[in-house]
């Protein structure tokens, strides 16, 4: 899962970040307005954490400007203590959820998983598909009722997999998912190809059909 972090107070920015990763997210920041409409123009996140007071313009531009690129991302406001104006501004511009300063780390991984199981799966805290059992929450996964050990990029491979399954995505694509923003400057995709591998051969050690196929020359397919 991948996130952009708009902040521009340091510490929090900081702290944000520190827990975020630990948390297994991919995290990406950008500390002022303009840096922060760049990132959000250009690659594809799950969820965008925005402050609304920022050096060089409002986060609320931002929101606006994701909303007319139809992103998919699901934005939550940060904003200052007490500015409810912010917020119903926030909202009334298409954001999925709001926090107040100070707010508890934990409470903000809360709401982001919400969201993301929202986006992504109706807001089931428990995926099936056919035999696999994904438990997002926790990153655990089940074949024929029986754990399979999936390294982080396997297990984010997979759910990106059943988030989109039955589509054909692009090497590109999954890259960028899996990396960051900085897929676009590698010209070997071979590290997708080695996960992917070993994504399939453990979900096939447990009996699992085989629904990853290759598309040659574009990506692979998740078919069910
Ligand atoms: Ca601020």
């Amino acid at each position: 899962m991948k996130i952009l972090l708009i902040e521009d107070e340091p510490e929090l920015r900081d702290s944000i970040l520190k827990y975020l990763k630990e948390e297994n997210y991919r995290v990406e920041t950008a500390e002022d307005f303009q840096m922060a409409f760049q990132k959000a123009g250009s690659y594809d996140y799950d969820c965008v954490l925005v402050d609304v007071s920022l050096p060089g313009g409002s986060g609320l531009e931002i929101i606006k400007s994701l909303k007319e690129n139809k992103s998919t991302a699901g934005i939550i406001v940060i904003s200052a203590k007490n500015s409810l104006p912010d917020k119903i501004a926030g909202l009334e511009l298409g954001a999925d959820d709001y926090l107040s300063k100070p707010f508890h780390l934990a409470e903000l991984n809360a709401r982001i998983r919400a969201l993301i199981r929202r986006k992504n799966f109706s807001g089931e805290s428990k995926i099936s598909v056919n035999e696999i059992m994904v438990l997002p929450d926790e990153r655990r996964v089940f074949v024929n009722t029986q754990e399979v050990m999936l390294t982080a990029k396997e297990f984010d491979l997979l759910l990106y997999f059943i988030a989109n399954k039955n589509r054909v995505v692009s090497k590109n694509a999954i890259a960028e998912h899996l990396s960051g923003e900085f897929a676009d400057h590698l010209d070997n995709h071979d590290f997708i190809y080695s996960h992917i591998k070993n994504l399939r051969k453990k979900l096939m050690e447990q009996r699992c059909k085989d629904y990853i196929s290759t598309v040659y020359g574009i990506g692979y397919h998740f078919k069910i």
